[in-house]
């Protein structure tokens, strides 16, 4: 475990300068010093009665930590307990996680989602060992350099393992503050000042239990779409309570409607009754995962044509496309799926990888062993309760 920092210690940050902006209106927004403190000490006094529980919070390892800051990320607390505890009885230390194969990480990290997080973290720990003998680094250059590490989450470390006063501004500490000044703008079109505003804010003496204490703020009271104001410990200080505007902030942005791809997915089986998978290149979504072999319906095709099509480009083998197995709606970030499952025969060729980086025979028994995106793994479900039926 790397040395402990007792008391906090000023720390450079990429953009401390406050800047200013007409845009925002941030600028008229004077935060005077005498409202800092009396800020700083409710949010305290709060999480000192109120704060949660949290496994990560019992450590002072930078290794637990940073495990957990990335789990968290887009990812309820929730959801991520669970996650953690196996992980680091899996993978107890940067050096475990360092040496240990891809998949192995990988099917720690299945069902979390956004697996270049996964990826990232191993090739961080990697890093970690060779350029820093095995310690997380305690400052925010040696942090950001690690691969997956932006400010938010470097700052969440430093805070939690060292008590190094970095800033956060994750979704949650962007929700607050924007509603605690009544931030005349989209969150995201003015980081700088959030930015400024939660470096203002955090406690130089406390920023370990301050950005927790915001964190939780954020996570149990001040939340999406139901804030509980009148237990808030920042209500009197708070534009947007004070204005009667609270689910005005903050602003948002129409989004446009999400794409929807019609996808045909094969589960070819061979004389003996084994499966083929395939895994994903590293690159893009998904790197690194297997999955059932399959792509976009082009227009004007039919899905069965499509499976034929796609399996003799991606495998080099003839099928013979069967019944429907499954249907399974999914949604990604940026775009929707309908993957249309198909059971279907290995008839001739030996299956290459040529659009991925390997190809597998598997049993169902075996297939366990893989990794595979959530919606595969419905497919696998569909498929043990079709054997089991007979
Ligand atoms: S008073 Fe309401 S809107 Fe303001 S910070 Fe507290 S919970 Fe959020």
């Amino acid at each position: 475990m790397a040395k402990k920092h007792q008391a906090a210690r000023p720390l450079q940050t990429p953009s401390s300068a406050y800047t200013s902006s007409t845009d925002t209106g941030l600028s008229s927004l004077p935060v005077s010093e005498e409202k800092i403190s009396a800020l700083r000490h409710q949010l305290l006094t709060w999480y000192a009665n109120s704060g949660r529980d949290l496994p990560w919070r019992r450590s002072r390892d930078p290794y637990q930590i940073w495990i957990s800051e990335i789990m968290l990320q887009q990812t309820q607390v929730k959801t991520v307990i669970p996650y953690y505890e196996r992980w680091l009885k899996a993978l107890p230390t940067v050096a475990a996680l360092a040496s240990a194969n891809q998949q192995t990480v990988l099917k720690l990290w299945e069902g979390l989602g956004y697996y270049a997080r996964a990826r990232n973290l191993h090739q961080a720990a990697q890093q970690v060992m060779a350029e820093y003998g095995g310690e997380f680094p305690p400052s925010l250059a040696g942090a950001l350099a690690l691969r997956g590490i932006g400010r938010t989450t470097a700052g969440g470390i430093l805070s939690a393992a060292f008590n190094l006063p970095a800033a956060i501004l994750d979704g949650n500490v962007k929700r607050v503050l924007a509603r605690l000044i009544a931030l005349p703008a989209v969150p995201n079109r003015a980081l700088p000042q959030l930015w400024a505003l939660s470096e203002q804010l955090l406690d130089p003496q406390q920023p370990r239990d301050f950005n927790q204490a915001i964190m939780d703020l954020g996570a149990t009271v001040c939340t999406r779409h139901h804030p509980v104001c009148l237990i808030c410990p920042w209500q009197t200080h708070c534009t947007a309570y004070n204005q009667n505007a609270v689910t005005d902030f903050p602003m948002t942005s129409p989004r446009p409607p999400l794409p929807h791809k019609q996808i045909g997915v094969a589960v070819i089986t061979d004389d003996q009754g084994r499966i083929l998978i395939d895994r994903r290149k590293q690159e893009g979504l998904l790197g690194g995962l297997w999955e059932f072999p399959g792509g976009k319906i082009e227009p004007n095709e039919g899905v069965e044509e499509c499976v034929s099509r796609e399996i003799k480009e991606e495998l080099g083998i003839e099928i013979e496309v069967g019944t429907r197995l499954i249907t399974i709606e999914h949604a990604y970030t940026h775009f929707k799926v309908t993957l249309n499952v198909f059971n279907c025969k290995h008839l001739s060729g030996e299956p290459q990888p040529l659009e991925s980086d390997e190809v597998k025979w598997v049993t169902l028994d075996e297939i366990d062993q893989y990794p595979f995106p959530k919606a595969n793994s419905q497919i696998i479900d569909a498929i043990r309760r079709q054997a089991e039926s007979g």
